[in-house]
């Protein structure tokens, strides 16, 4: 797949219903199909009833927050890759800093559900990014390619073609504070790097890389305007339709 410009909400455990189909038909309404592609990562409870608000529109997909690496079973509270592709959506997120952080959803998991996800036609966004401490001691680069190596690099060329990469500092993450452009351009280019060194010139240019932490109406059209950000993975701002549809219209 080619590189994309992509914005996506990930609205979190946020929302009740009625306000999460609000919210879908809010940002519909305002978007066009020469927008970048818009993802709404709804709680699982809004999945279905967010898909049929936006089935017809073609620049927007649906996404999950997470899902099992088990295909069914006794897994009590899972939910899994036929349910969620069942109900129209077409991304996963997966390893997000606050599964990873609270879930203790580590690499070799995550290596898992990337592999599940992919094997039943549904699409990763695959979260990676450093605590702030790793930041300080100057280790992010070895941080995130540890996490890209054990997460998503024992998948093959195609498969590894359809992933979405979102950088995520965990230290910007609903913190109100953003990475500066500069230090999101450094880290997608040694992203964009480590993908060359393990899957060529080509693979790498067509990988989508979001950022991800505090990105808001702001601030998102110069770190969207960094060559190597193709879009960016938003939290608190995808709540509000308005601010939301300002930051998919920032580039
Ligand atoms: C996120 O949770 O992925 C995120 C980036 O949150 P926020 O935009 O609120 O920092």
């Amino acid at each position: 797949m080619s590189r994309q410009l992509i914005v996506a909400g990930n609205w979190k455990m946020n929302t009740n219903l009625k306000e999460g189909i609000k919210l879908a038909k809010g940002v519909s309404k305002k978007t066009k199909p020469s927008d970048p592609l818009v993802i709404m990562a709804a709680p699982a409870t809004h999945l279905h009833a967010v898909a049929e608000v936006v089935k017809d529109i073609p620049g927007i997909q649906v996404a999950a927050q997470n899902c099992s690496q088990e295909l069914s079973g006794a897994y009590t509270g899972e939910i899994s890759v036929g349910m969620i592709k069942a109900i129209g959506a077409k991304y996963v997120i997966l390893g997000h800093s606050e599964r990873r952080q609270y879930f203790k959803e580590g690499n070799a998991l995550l290596a898992k559900k990337v592999k599940t996800v992919l094997d039943n036609s549904l699409l990763p966004i695959f979260c990676c990014g450093e605590p702030l401490a790793v930041r300080k001691a100057g280790n992010h680069a070895r941080h995130v390619s540890k996490q890209l190596r054990e997460g998503l690099f024992h998948l093959s060329k195609k498969d590894f073609a359809k992933v979405v990469i979102a950088y995520e500092p965990i230290w910007a993450i609903g913190t109100g504070v953003t990475a500066s452009p500069e230090q999101a351009q450094e880290m997608h280019d040694k992203i964009r790097k480590m993908i060359v060194r393990k899957y060529g010139d080509k693979i790498a240019d067509n990988t989508t890389i979001l950022y991800g932490g505090s990105v808001k109406p702001a601030n998102a059209k110069v770190l969207f305007s960094q060559p190597d950000v193709d879009g960016g993975l938003v939290g608190g701002a995808s709540l509000k339709a308005d601010d939301f549809v300002k930051i998919i219209k920032a580039r």
